[in-house]
């Protein structure tokens, strides 16, 4: 027997999608007893609740049904009385008469009420009894802009000719950055496998095997602390093509993107625009812009380039923003207890100070450090900022990274609206540099992606003699200031890939034990390829309005990376620790 895609055996009808024009006809609903109201001696209302919505169900008040019992009613539908129409419901106008209710099974009161007010419950509670909260109408609606997110990106994908293909889950350590999760092998005691940080290495090698374009909805793993963005275990759209260049990933994987954004919405986004890395951070601060609002940084580094004031004289860069007064009214009232606020924020940040100024009438200079200024070093700061009385300007005077790094999260943490709203902006970032920062460990510079990234061929000639300044054909998808994902054009060449390899400090005999499985195939003939994954949580996050990803994954982890439902991660059994070669040290003890 086939059955439609609401109707079952035991339904003729969504709880949800009851209207006027069934009046008269006799239904059969099933769902969880939302809400029950004694009507005199005789009647009872229920309100009657399933994934599409709730309809009311006029019940005799004889029948013992409480909240979350789940039942079964037949009734014939009918408009409401005069006066009694819900117009916040969807199936407000009718209820369900003549009711006969058969309990199918009944139910202990919930531990919190199946409603918006289970938004102010402890979250730990709502982890805990997880399947009661995915009852909430938020829950179902998260859920399911999830699943209209994974299939319009799955049909997006094969319709240019991408590949399913399904990557394993027991892996080598890889060295793609994040700490890993560990599985020891029982076959092999004190050996062990990895959790893929995410299919890279798979996917590389399905573009060796003349895949030509894979796809895959990936699960990837990586022992990080956890955050509102950021899970252990997460979902990715993974994708690789042969024969490309950068335009051919960006253009398939911006058609992913734009599919997922119009199936949620209803409307396709506008072309994704580009911006450099370098441009993002001097314009931005940071290499994931929200470029939905100004407060763009001020570049003040030639502006005081003759002063006599120390804190500016001895700094690499000095830049500021300007928290304009029409936007910000309050700004220039801001006072000392908010402004320190921001100095100690800059400081947390790693900058040494920051410098304040409000802007007075007839644009006087309000600041502590005002006065260690020359009249003409203050009327070039003013113009070069397009100060106006009522604006704050703050200043930071460190190294580049550091000033960019600073002022763009002060920038977001003044302007930044929250994720939902206002208008989408999607952007590019791109050209990455190939290195970013030095490992405190070995001595040598970190990869700013993955050690897998081309560099770019304009800059391939410093790899060895000024590895810091060499781009890489890497780059980023941002959203509304969310970094969604990363890819690159890869490295085909062994020979390539082991001068990055000595870069990090890892050696041509290091390589070839550790990665030898990547390295060889390499010489039987790799395409030019490259690829990208996005992180569909945090798409799905941003498209249905949450500002944490816990909200749309079913069974997330806490932010200590507990789960309260199962109580994982939970001990094991001697027995089990000794099959596997493994004895366990006294915990650490508590600081
Ligand atoms: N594997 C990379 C990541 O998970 C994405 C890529 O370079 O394709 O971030």
């Amino acid at each position: 027997m086939t059955i439609s895609k609401r109707q079952t055996s035991m339904r003729t009808h969504m709880c949800g999608e009851i209207g006027t024009s069934d009046i008269s006809q006799t239904v059969t609903v099933c769902g969880w007893v939302a809400k029950r109201r004694e009507h005199g001696d005789k009647l009872a209302f229920v309100d009657l609740r399933d994934h599409s919505g709730i309809v009311q169900c006029v019940i005799d008040n004889a029948v013992d049904v409480r909240s979350e019992y789940v039942v079964k009613i037949t009734g014939v539908v009918r408009p409401r009385p005069d006066g009694t129409v819900n117009a916040n419901l969807s199936t407000g106008a009718v209820e369900i008469g003549e009711c006969v209710v058969e309990v199918l099974r009944s139910a202990e009161p919930p531990p919190f009420p199946v409603d918006a007010r289970a938004d102010d419950v402890d979250e730990n509670v709502r982890l805990q009894y997880r399947y009661i909260d995915i009852r909430r109408e938020r829950m179902q609606k998260n859920l399911r802009t999830r699943a209209k997110v994974n299939s319009a990106v799955r049909t997006a994908m094969e319709n240019q000719g991408f590949v399913e293909v399904e990557t394993p889950m027991l892996v080598p350590s890889t060295p793609e950055g994040a700490r890993e999760f560990l599985v020891p092998s029982r076959k092999e005691p004190g050996s062990f496998y990895a959790l893929p940080q995410s299919p890279q290495l798979w996917k590389q090698l399905l573009m060796v095997a003349g895949i030509d374009r894979y796809y895959q909805i990936a699960r990837c793993l990586r022992d990080e602390d956890l955050r509102a963005d950021r899970q252990y275990e997460f979902m990715q759209l993974d994708a690789e093509m042969s024969f490309v260049t950068k335009d051919d990933v960006l253009g398939a994987i911006s058609e992913a993107v734009m599919a997922a954004a119009e199936a949620v919405l209803g409307e396709r986004p506008p072309q994704i625009e580009q911006i450099t890395w370098l441009d993002a951070m001097n314009r931005f601060g940071l290499d994931k812009p929200d470029m939905r609002f100004g407060m763009e940084l001020i570049e003040l580094t030639s502006v005081f380039a003759g002063t006599e004031f120390k804190a500016f004289s001895q700094a690499e860069s000095i830049k500021g923003i300007r928290v304009d007064g029409a936007t910000y009214p309050d700004a220039a009232a801001y006072g000392r207890s908010k402004l320190d606020a921001l100095t100690d924020r800059a400081k947390q940040i790693g900058a040494k100070g920051l410098v304040w100024m409000k802007v007075g009438e007839g644009l006087a200079l309000d600041s502590p450090v005002a006065k260690f200024l020359s009249d003409a070093e203050r009327a070039a700061l003013v113009a070069a900022m397009g100060a106006q009385p009522g604006d704050l300007l703050l200043l930071v005077a460190d190294t580049w990274s550091t000033t960019c790094d600073v002022l763009g999260t002060l920038r977001n943490d003044i302007g930044r609206p929250p994720v939902h709203e206002g208008p989408y902006r999607y952007v590019w970032v791109i050209d990455f540099p190939l290195f970013v920062g030095i490992n405190a460990t070995t001595g040598k510079p970190q990869p700013g992606h993955h050690p897998f990234c081309q560099p770019h061929p304009e800059d391939i000639e410093r790899l060895e003699s000024d590895p810091m300044s060499v781009r890489a054909l890497a780059y980023d998808l941002v959203l509304n200031g969310w970094e969604l994902g990363s890819g690159s054009i890869r490295i085909h060449e062994p020979e390539m890939q082991r001068r990055v390899f000595r870069q990090l400090g890892i050696s041509d005999e290091d390589a070839d034990r550790r990665f030898g499985f990547f390295l060889q195939p390499f010489k039987y003939g790799a395409p030019p390829h490259g690829g990208f994954a996005f992180g569909t949580d945090r798409l799905v996050a941003i498209l249905a309005g949450e500002e944490n990803i816990r909200e749309v994954i079913a069974f997330p982890k806490t932010q200590s990376g507990s789960d309260p439902m199962t109580n994982a991660p939970t001990p094991v059994g001697a027995a089990q620790l000794n099959e596997l070669g493994i004895r366990l040290l006294p915990p650490p003890a508590k600081s």
